[in-house]
């Protein structure tokens, strides 16, 4: 039995390929398996069809190691993942004694009649074996022959797939041997666009190369991936990956600001809590943007928040200046840290201006970033967030003994 290396995920049922339903079932099986060092090839949606779910099955067992199917297993005429997998394989699904009885037992305890049309959800082919469903009346199939790469399939709703893949599924594929370690590496980059770290990563980002390097355009970051599977050590693999990482911070290391899953709020609290300080913060023309990117991550280094939709008017005729109001803010939530922000709409995009007054000094500094709107106050929160990461890490190098 050689290791689990390759995969393809099959999302059944017609609803998703209307879109009434959204497939999450696919891309929370992909993540996992991916994590786990497996490659998943393929991501198919298909609709209640025995001729096309028989295709599916064919064609993604001709290619990979393992197949997940999940949908399909109801007890209605339109739920044919069953019948599809028994017609691919050219075995003949039977009630299952054990299976019947469990399923009968569902329906007596609750005093409702068996509608006869459930008995399929009690049937197996001779090379399948029922993955219990604590969840639901539906049992999944877990199918090994040996002259045939694995098929799991698993139920639609995620509440009784995702507990059914997690407890019964993955202990069983991991003592066959399910994919190669993989050795990963995430760079978190901001105030630089996706195509522009293209262009300076140039032929890193080369398909095939090893390790693989991708970047990817989120809401928070644009991120670079670094990857590669152990092929002989892990040592080796790790040893490649670190090369490579080297390479990609002489090129674009200036626009770091965390690496793997951090979060802004993260990256702010663990700088807060280093220095045993606290922030207060007040947003202006933001509508909550900043506060709630902020807010909840910041935790109790969060001493003070306040959103004004615009600079409050002063007695002396003067708008108070952003550096005054950090100020006002810092001393209201007797803390280290003032941060005041202000957005404005600057022809189709926003111009954001960050004012950060803390005990290493007091800063200015105003960005425009793309777009206006909440897309554009989003960025904008994100500026501010780079901006006071900035003075952090600027503050605390000069600390650092
Ligand atoms: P089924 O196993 O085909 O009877 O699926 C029943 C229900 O599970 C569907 O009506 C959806 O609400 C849900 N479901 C099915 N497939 C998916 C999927 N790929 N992602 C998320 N939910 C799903
Ligand atoms: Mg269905």
């Amino acid at each position: 039995m050689t290791a689990i290396r390759t995969a393809e995920l099959l999302s059944i049922g017609t609803e998703l390929t209307v879109g009434e339903t959204r497939d999450t079932n696919a891309g929370d099986l992909a993540r996992d398996l991916t994590g786990r060092g497996v490659v998943v090839e393929r991501i198919t949606a298909l609709p209640d069809d025995l001729a096309a779910v028989t295709a599916g099955f064919r064609d993604a067992l001709a290619r990979a190691d393992l197949v997940v199917s999940t949908g399909g297993l109801g007890p209605t005429p339109d739920d044919l993942t069953r019948e599809a997998i028994a017609a691919c394989l050219g075995e003949t699904p039977a009630v299952d004694p054990a299976l019947d009885r469990w399923l009968r037992e569902l329906f007596t305890r609750r005093s409702l009649d068996f509608p006869e049309t459930n008995a399929k959800q009690a049937w197996l082919i001779p090379s399948a074996t029922a993955i219990p469903n604590e969840n639901g009346t539906a049992p999944g199939w877990f199918v090994e022959r040996g002259d045939h790469n694995l098929v799991v399939a698993l139920p639609g709703p995620p509440r009784e797939m995702r507990p059914m893949w997690q407890d019964w599924v993955v202990p069983r594929l991991v003592a066959r041997g399910l994919g190669r370690p993989l050795v990963s590496r995430t760079l978190r980059l901001t105030g630089i666009g996706e195509s522009a770290v293209a262009d300076r990563l140039g032929d890193l980002l080369d398909a095939g190369r090893r390790p693989m390097v991708a970047t990817y355009a989120r809401t928070d970051a644009v991120d670079i991936r670094i990857w590669t599977h152990a092929e002989s050590s892990q040592a080796e693999a790790e040893a490649l990956v670190d090369a490579t990482e080297v390479r990609v911070l002489e090129l674009v290391g200036d626009h770091v600001w965390a690496r793997g899953e951090t979060t802004w709020p993260a990256a702010v609290r663990s700088l807060l809590e280093a220095r045993g300080w606290r922030i207060s913060a007040v947003e202006i023309g933001l509508r909550g943007a900043l506060l709630g990117l902020l807010g909840e991550g910041l935790a109790e280094t969060l001493a003070f928040g306040e959103t004004l939709t615009e600079r409050p008017a002063p007695h002396d005729g003067h708008p108070a200046s952003l550096e005054h109001m950090a100020e006002r803010v810092r001393e209201l939530g007797d803390s280290e840290i003032g941060l005041a922000v202000e957005a404005r709409p600057r022809g189709g995009d926003t111009a954001v201006t960050v004012a950060v007054v803390s005990p290493d000094g007091s800063h200015r500094e105003t960005r425009v970033v793309f777009l206006d709107g909440s897309l554009g106050r989003g960025r904008a929160a994100i500026a501010a967030a780079a901006v006071l990461l900035a003075r952090l890490r600027a503050g605390a190098e000069d600390a650092a003994p």
